[in-house]
């Protein structure tokens, strides 16, 4: 989305002017008057105000070069879906997890922690401004895997962000600061926000090769091609599990060559966690990460608890930093903290909170993996259920592939034109790239999600 003003309002052009002058389109006035509209910018919208005296003052708002972006897709789609009256619409557009119900649960663990926490009744002080020391090891333990070598090497820095978002956007004006000018590569098709949020940093960006229509999977022979041939220092954008939209993700051996490559080409790996636990598992969902760290190389990684605690709105990640050594680290985290400090100054206290009690306490904790567990067995069956029903009525459509895919996201293969007859004829709202969030179907639902797709497939 580009938010920048690409005709910049320039302050001077608001001027007082004596009404003749005024109304003849105005000229440079020098030093009777309060600026110069004779440089009036005639393409923005301006408007004419009469003080008492008669003069008459040339207003151009600061806001009107501001250029008109559209929404973004999920946004206008989902604003279609509430404008929607009919009573069988389903919303398979935004990536949020609802239970077998519909609905978005409240996990069992989150709110005995919530109940707790309330109970101590303790002030809401500020939080340091990479948040507090246990909720920072709990992070780097579920990344690197508890008593990782790497957590005893102190070259590891984490902070607490506003979301996996916050933690991207942190991260970027870091590296902005170290190598301006980079290249940051994303993966096609990825995340939207992560093309915005790189170039509002000031980054050039571009897509490497990944996902491939004909396999449903990766393509990462042509991924790793386009990536050899990148400038050195630039930042590669890494889904680590539950590729977001396509749901697929690289296979154990791609990961294992990729993170020496890069290593190799001197590019710098960007790691976005923002569904550990709904892929494979806590740790296989990390595997990634820890190869990363295994290998010595200097890295970042932006995790998200929005999704494994069921926290959105609470605004719940972390940026984690490593470094080569200890001291590397110290200066990073502190540039990172500088970084912070200007911008929202600490993080937020009540989710971090709840995140970091429930990693901490083994009960609550036990509970949270239990129920993830049960999200991401939940979104499996689903996979599995549309997945099977479909490839047989389509065996040309290679629909099996929704079963390989991981996360709450998978591609159908649905074209554009069968993703809007799906909206338009059986109120079932999908992305125009045919992505759908299996994560928002359930039992009550999917028969009715698996004969819409059929009908719209048979054309
Ligand atoms: N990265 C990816 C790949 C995502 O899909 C999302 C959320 N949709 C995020 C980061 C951001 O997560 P959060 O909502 O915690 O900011």
């Amino acid at each position: 989305m580009d938010c920048e003003p690409k005709n910049r309002f320039i302050p001077e052009r608001i001027g007082t002017l004596p009404r003749a002058e005024a109304l003849a389109g105005g000229r440079d006035v020098g030093n009777k008057g309060v600026g110069r509209p004779a440089t009036l910018d005639r393409t923005a919208r301006s408007r004419r105000i009469e003080d008492p005296l008669g003069r008459l003052t040339i207003m151009t708002s600061l806001f009107a070069g501001i250029q008109d972006a559209p929404l973004d897709p999920i946004m206008r789609l989902f604003e279609a879906f509430n404008a929607d009256t009919s009573t069988k619409k389903l919303n398979l557009v935004v990536g949020v997890y609802t239970d077998a119900d519909g609905k978005v649960p409240r996990l069992r663990a989150v709110q005995t922690a919530e109940k707790r926490w309330i109970e101590k009744g303790l002030p809401k002080t500020y939080r340091p401004i990479e948040g507090t020391k246990p909720f920072r090891d709990a992070v780097q333990a579920l990344l690197f895997g508890a008593g990782a070598p790497i957590l005893t090497q102190n070259r590891t820095a984490t902070l607490q962000s506003i979301g996996g978002t916050g933690a991207l956007k942190t991260g970027a004006d870091v590296l902005a600061r170290l190598n301006p000018g980079a290249t940051v590569a994303v993966s096609n098709p990825s995340w939207e926000n992560h093309k915005a949020l790189f170039s509002q940093a000031g980054f050039t960006v571009v897509d490497y090769p990944y996902f491939s229509a004909e396999t449903g999977g990766v393509d990462y022979p042509a991924m790793r091609a386009y990536l050899q041939d990148l400038p050195k220092g630039s930042i590669v954008v890494l889904h680590a599990c539950c590729h977001n939209p396509t749901g697929a993700d690289l296979t154990p051996d791609a990961w294992s060559d990729l993170a020496p490559l890069l290593a190799e080409r001197g590019l710098i790996p960007f790691l976005d966690i923002a569904y550990q636990g709904f892929g494979d598992g806590l740790d296989a969902d990390a595997a990634p990460v820890r190869l990363f760290a295994e290998s010595g190389q200097e890295f970042f990684v932006a995790s998200s608890f929005s999704k494994s605690f069921s926290l959105y709105g609470e605004r719940v990640g972390a940026l984690t930093i490593v470094a080569e050594n200890p001291a590397m680290k110290t200066k990073v985290e502190s540039l990172a903290k500088r970084l912070v400090r200007a911008s929202y100054s600490n993080p937020v206290t009540h989710g971090a909170a709840i995140v970091e009690m429930v990693l901490t306490d083994p009960e609550l904790r036990a509970d949270w993996e239990r129920e993830l567990a049960e999200m991401r067995e939940r979104i499996r069956s689903m996979r599995v259920r549309m997945a099977d029903s479909l490839q047989q009525r389509h065996p040309e459509r290679g629909f099996d592939a929704i079963k390989a895919q991981k996360g709450m996201f998978s591609y159908t293969g649905l074209t554009p034109a069968e993703a809007t007859r799906l909206r338009e004829e059986h109120e079932v709202y999908a992305l125009e790239t045919g992505r759908i969030c299996v994560a928002a179907v359930n039992t009550h639902n999917i028969d009715h999600v698996v004969d819409a797709i059929d009908a719209v497939v048979k054309g």
